[in-house]
């Protein structure tokens, strides 16, 4: 972008809304990625809309002059998505954060693309109302930058990813059009009319359009909820647990694994948490519904573990199931404990795997480990076969630095021999595209084809997802 598009954007957008100055757009140059940390990513300039309608002028500008635009919710995405890889405009969307509407009887809100979603939350807990994804990062990640991942969480199994709740979009389009996805007028929970252009969006990582306002599905709350918590001599073992759990039909509605580095980094941070410290791995069984079906589920989820871990509890009182769940909890925050002076970072953190090869990834994870002599913590939604393996390395050390990436490749290409996918929950950006031609063989193509359709100059966030660079 030369000086004299930067006047007219200003121009267009309005002083106040547009940032240039070094300080300001260098806070823009990294998202939560190891590789954006390591590598500085820096646009030209950040336009901060306080209004849907301040976009399309400026999308058509860039359209003019194919200035790329990369759209930004909080930069809490841990795969360089919301980073400019070659320059250009950042639009950064978290000032539109307006709850729109609440319409709990037709089990739906209306949103802007920049509210957090623990906000929404809040708003809907007083109301017995919920939007069921749960990202880890829910005090920070905007609506739309979830939409932009399909982010999910520890109730993926039962509840769905985000797409499942993404009932229709208003979208700003590279040259500046705005379109409405699933009816123009249409306020109802389902439609078969047309193509499905709102899943299109949905995990399309910023490189098809930009959101501006979002319509979501919402659920009830669960009455109540209830653990049980097993612990595992072996890993292989903790996989068979949870394909037993699923052929006695319990439907839980989170199981978590924690293995034992990560019980580890868990009991170091929060030394009250009393967790059986000699095993391969723990789980934990969330249940949730009625009253009477909590006590029984999480009762018998307790005994169907049993013949196969070391030891079993469950419980349905609301102070102690927070205590037992506890460990989860902090145990993100907790990881890089199990190493003073090293820090966790976000490289190959959340392949997925078909449940049955639980217990291959796990194993395969920590042999991955030893190998390259770096600690990996593993923890994650085991439900669906998603874990997070966290390398804490010495950030100073360059050979560190070397050796976790081989680490990262080694973890990606075990979730592709095991049937899985490279990234469950946080994205390919820019990080992961390397692995997209293998995964997705001929489809890729045909994603191209897309993008070309919709964005024929390749403005929106390019380099991205193997689409395509400038
Ligand atoms: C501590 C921590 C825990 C996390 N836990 C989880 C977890 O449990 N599950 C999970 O899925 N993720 C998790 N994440 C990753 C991340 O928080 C989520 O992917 C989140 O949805 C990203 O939201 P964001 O607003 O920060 O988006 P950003 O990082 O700003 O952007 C993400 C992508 O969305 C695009 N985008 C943003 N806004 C728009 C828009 N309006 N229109 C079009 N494209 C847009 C960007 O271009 C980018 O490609 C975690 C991250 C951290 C730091």
């Amino acid at each position: 972008m030369d000086k004299s598009h930067l006047q007219q954007l200003v121009t267009i957008a309005g002083e106040k809304s547009i940032l240039t100055a070094k300080s300001d757009i260098l806070c823009y140059s990294y998202d939560s990625s190891l590789e954006s940390q390591l590598q500085q990513y820096l646009p030209s300039a950040v336009f901060i809309p306080d209004k849907a309608e301040a976009i399309p002028p400026v999308m058509s500008f860039c359209h003019q002059h194919a200035i790329p635009v990369i759209p930004r919710g909080a930069g809490t995405g841990q795969a360089g998505g919301a980073v400019a890889k070659y320059g250009g405009l950042i639009i950064d969307l978290s000032r539109l954060n307006r709850i729109i509407e609440i319409d709990t009887d037709n089990l739906q809100v209306i949103v802007e693309p920049g509210v957090v979603h623990a906000d929404l939350n809040q708003a809907l807990a007083p109301l017995g109302f919920s939007f069921p994804p749960d990202p880890g990062s829910t005090k920070m990640a905007t609506i739309a930058g979830m939409i932009s991942y399909n982010a999910s969480g520890m109730r993926a199994m039962k509840y769905g990813t985000t797409r499942e709740y993404v009932l229709g979009l208003d979208v700003v389009l590279s040259d500046g059009r705005e379109i409405r996805t699933g009816g123009v007028a249409c306020r109802s929970l389902k439609t078969v009319s047309g193509y499905d252009l709102t899943k299109l969006f949905v995990g399309a990582e910023g490189t098809l359009g930009i959101i501006t306002r979002a319509r979501l599905k919402i659920m009830p709350l669960p009455e109540k909820k209830g653990i049980a918590i097993a612990a595992f001599n072996q890993l292989g073992d903790a996989g068979r647990a949870v394909v037993e759990v699923f052929r006695n039909k319990i439907v839980p509605s989170a199981i978590e694994i924690l293995d034992k580095s990560a019980i580890k980094a868990a009991c170091l941070y929060k030394p009250s948490i009393k967790l059986p410290t000699d095993v391969a791995a723990v789980l934990f069984f969330e249940v949730d519904g009625p009253a009477a079906a909590v006590s029984y589920q999480a009762q018998r989820v307790a005994e169907i573990c049993a013949p196969i871990a070391a030891h079993v509890e469950w419980t349905d009182a609301p102070e102690q199931v927070k205590v037992l769940w506890e460990a989860r909890g902090v145990v993100g925050a907790a990881s890089g404990r199990v190493r003073p002076g090293a820090t966790r970072v976000y490289i190959g953190e959340d392949i997925c795997v078909p449940i049955t090869n639980v217990g291959a990834a796990l194993e395969g994870i920590q042999r991955i480990g030893e190998k390259y002599d770096t600690i990996i913590v593993t923890y994650g939604h085991v439900a669906d076969g998603n874990f997070h393996s966290a390398p804490v390395i010495d950030l100073e050390s360059e050979e560190e630095i070397r050796r976790v990436r081989l680490v990262a490749n080694e973890i990606h290409e075990l979730a592709l021999m095991l049937n899985g996918t490279v990234t469950g929950e946080h994205g390919v950006g820019l990080v992961r595209d390397q692995y997209m031609e293998r995964e997705h063989g001929a489809a890729l193509e045909v994603m191209r084809t897309i993008k070309n359709a919709l964005d024929p100059k390749n403005i929106l966030n390019p380099g991205k997802m193997a689409l395509g660079g400038r």
